[in-house]
């Protein structure tokens, strides 16, 4: 399966992707998880400057996205796409190098939630100091209030979330640069729309109806 997870910042595309790779037993790739890693790299190199800039809110190139996403995917029978693409021109790009090698998507799944819904979300979202894996305090806390079950390392906020303000500046940047990729993906019979209001196993409920129909 090669999937494309498409949906505002706290709709839960991480959370989703995660499940549909177990399931499905393909890999997720998340550029936002990819961007987290290469800053937690710990070298200054001008990539790990451009991946904290990408964070904070500032646009990403096609070129830069591009290569982080292909790089994680090369060799993979199949994908679970999260956070790319996020242009029209990053879409081709990826339409153009599958084509190349002979497949193509199967489905994008668009998840949408209403806008109080979705900051309540954000509002929520704890990350993994130590190792990364992500927790929301209402829908998904860890089993001990503010430790990593996996870890027992501190949780903490994203650097992407930590202030209202770039939670804001991502939601504008996110309506300006997909709503063109929606079109898109709908002009390709590509596109899935899901509720994602509700708990995560009600949502990952109606993402697997919504694949069902298309095998
Ligand atoms: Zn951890």
């Amino acid at each position: 399966m090669r999937l494309v997870l498409l949906g505002p910042p706290g709709v839960g595309k991480g959370t989703q992707g995660a499940r549909l790779s177990q399931a499905l037993g393909v890999p997720s790739v998340s550029t936002g998880a990819l961007l987290r890693e290469l800053i937690a790299s710990g070298a200054e190199t001008p990539q790990v400057q451009e991946a904290r800039q990408i964070l904070r809110g500032a646009f990403v190139s096609d070129s830069f996205a591009n290569a982080l996403a292909f790089g994680a995917m090369a060799g993979q029978p199949g994908f679970i796409l999260d956070g790319y693409p996020r242009s029209v021109g990053q879409a081709e790009a990826l339409e153009g190098a599958l084509a190349a090698q002979g497949v193509r998507l199967d489905a994008v799944l668009l998840l949408k939630l209403s806008a109080e819904a979705l900051s309540e979300r954000m509002a929520g979202r704890r990350l993994c100091l130590g190792c990364g894996a992500t927790y929301h305090v209402r829908i998904a806390p860890p089993k001990c209030e503010g430790v990593c079950d996996r870890c027992s390392n501190k949780l903490g906020l994203r650097p992407e979330d930590d202030q209202p303000e770039k939670r804001r500046l991502r939601g504008q940047l996110y309506e300006t640069q997909t709503a063109p990729l929606i079109a898109f993906y709908h002009g390709r019979g590509l596109l899935h729309e899901i509720d994602a209001e509700g708990l995560p196993e009600a949502v990952f409920r109606k993402v697997c109806e919504s694949l069902r129909r298309l095998i």
